[in-house]
């Protein structure tokens, strides 16, 4: 970024709620149907229809804001917000207000070193999360373009984020976070392809140290994580040199276009509509219950900042791998399995993000579709960690017969000879001697104090046991040998 100049980011997302049904009628809340078979009056916008807010929905949002430690709104109003486009045959989208029923709240973020002169979290604010429709969907194509009514009245949360974010890598962690946790309450399924997740990025530039606001352009509709980091360093690049030049940034709305790699004007705010708000009055206010807030409360699953922090303390996991784990709620709950099943959480993050992860990737198959049960992998992680055989062995040949169905873990390890009988402690004494009488340097150097040459020993170790060692007891037979070693120079 420029020199002295500071980028203030703020992102709307737009949350496609989970609910059987649409926001306002019974029509059924589904992706990919026959165009148009998801239709009723209610949606259609035909005159006399009325709307009937859907519970679920409110309850979703609520869950959103507790998860938030946002602010709920006692009574909050729905409103017509008035344009005439091709998808929207009522001629406005029912939208709540001034009031939302979700305000304030808080999401945690890594904040970005590189322009905070510090890491640590960031606390970005949430300024509302509001229900709304959504609006049909054009579909163009042989020169014509075809509008399905589907997607009209499914229900959205629309999360205003504060202009808290000051860098693209602070606007992907937060859309990563927010996507996390709305996935992670069940409340979205959070695919990106088909739109249930959407952001449009509004950033601005000042002279660093002021408090002013600048010029604000929107990047509208980006549907990806990249999308979203590469639109806005191209957008600060963009504004910043219209500012060293002296020319004016001009308040407007821009898209991103991924193929060219830049971000292109779209219209102008000074053309912006004027929506025309006003109450709803088919709907009344939107009271809340306290009865069903405190039911919504006791339903709320564990949050996966909680989720992470839990697989660091007590699974001994790293933060990386721990938010790694947290890819898909299903991902995370087959690690937790395999930790019970194998008793060691490090372990069973090792063959999650490793021999996993590469089976799931090469088959383009989630989880779910993984033929193992944890149980099965647990017992192979188990033998592996009790030195019956070893690592490479586990991966290269028990973990594919396993997959292939050929047994239990036990069973193919006898079968194919795979098993490692317990060193004769004598020959692996003379081993350990062996080598470290061959490396005097490295014997020299713990000696100095670096310990690392310790794991360079019994690698040597291993190595030369030809892979029939267990790692264990070679640690132990090379702590018992070292300090005669070490005791002469
Ligand atoms: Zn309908």
């Amino acid at each position: 970024m420029a020199h002295g100049v500071e980028a203030i980011i703020g992102l709307e997302v737009h949350v496609q709620l989970r609910t059987r049904t649409k926001l306002f009628c019974a029509c059924r809340n589904a992706y990919g149907a026959e165009p148009n078979s998801l239709t009723c009056p209610v949606c259609l916008g035909l005159p006399g229809a009325l709307p009937v807010l859907n519970g679920e929905a409110v309850r979703q949002g609520l869950a959103l804001g507790l998860a938030l430690g946002a602010r709920l709104q006692p009574v909050s109003t729905f409103y017509r917000k008035q344009y005439v486009y091709p998808d929207l045959p009522k001629g406005y989208q029912i939208t709540q207000g001034p009031v939302a029923l979700v305000e304030g709240g808080t999401l945690e973020i890594p904040a970005d070193p590189l322009v905070r002169g510090g890491g640590g979290t960031l606390r970005a604010g949430i300024e509302r999360a509001h229900l709304e429709e959504d609006a049909g969907k054009s579909l163009h194509g042989d020169g014509r373009t075809r509008v399905d009514l589907n997607r009209a009245g499914v229900p959205l949360l629309e999360i205003v984020g504060a202009p808290d974010l000051r860098s693209p890598q602070e606007a992907s962690d937060y859309l990563k976070a927010l996507h996390r946790l709305v996935v992670f309450l069940g409340i979205c399924d959070g695919n990106l392809e088909e739109g249930s997740f959407r952001c449009d990025a509004n950033v601005s530039l000042r002279p660093a140290g002021s408090d002013a606001f600048g010029t604000r352009v929107e990047i509208k509709n980006l549907n990806s994580f990249r999308f979203v980091k590469q639109s806005l360093a191209f957008e600060i690049r963009r504004q910043a040199s219209l500012l060293e030049r002296g020319e004016p940034v001009i308040p407007e709305t821009r898209g991103w276009d991924a193929a060219a790699g830049e971000t292109r004007a779209q219209r102008t705010k000074e053309a912006a509509m004027d929506y025309r708000f006003f109450p709803e009055p088919d709907l009344p206010p939107l009271g809340l219950d306290p009865g069903e807030v405190e039911a919504v409360r006791r339903m709320l699953p564990e949050l996966p900042e909680a989720r992470i922090r839990r697989y660091r303390e007590r699974l001994g996991v790293s933060e990386e791998d721990a938010r790694t784990l947290m890819q898909s709620p299903a991902f995370a709950d087959y690690f937790e399995a395999l930790a019970g099943a194998s008793g060691d959480g490090r372990a069973a993050a090792r063959w999650m993000l490793g021999e996993v992860s590469r089976v799931l990737n090469e088959r383009g198959i989630p989880i779910q579709a993984f033929s193992l049960e944890p149980a099965a992998l647990g017992a192979l992680v188990r033998l592996v960690l009790e030195g019956k055989v070893a690592l490479g062995a586990a991966r290269e040949e028990v973990f594919p017969a396993l997959l292939a169905g050929e047994g239990p873990a036990d069973a193919i390890v006898r079968q194919r000879g795979l098993g490692r009988v317990p060193a004769d402690p004598v020959r692996l004494e003379a081993l350990v001697r062996q080598v470290l009488a061959a490396h005097p340097e490295a014997v020299a150097q713990i000696r100095a104090g670096r310990d690392r040459l310790r794991g360079f020993l019994v690698g040597q170790i291993l190595k030369a046991g030809g892979g029939a060692l267990d790692p264990k007891a070679v640690q132990a037979a090379l702590d018992a040998a070292l300090p005669e070693f070490l005791a002469k120079p």
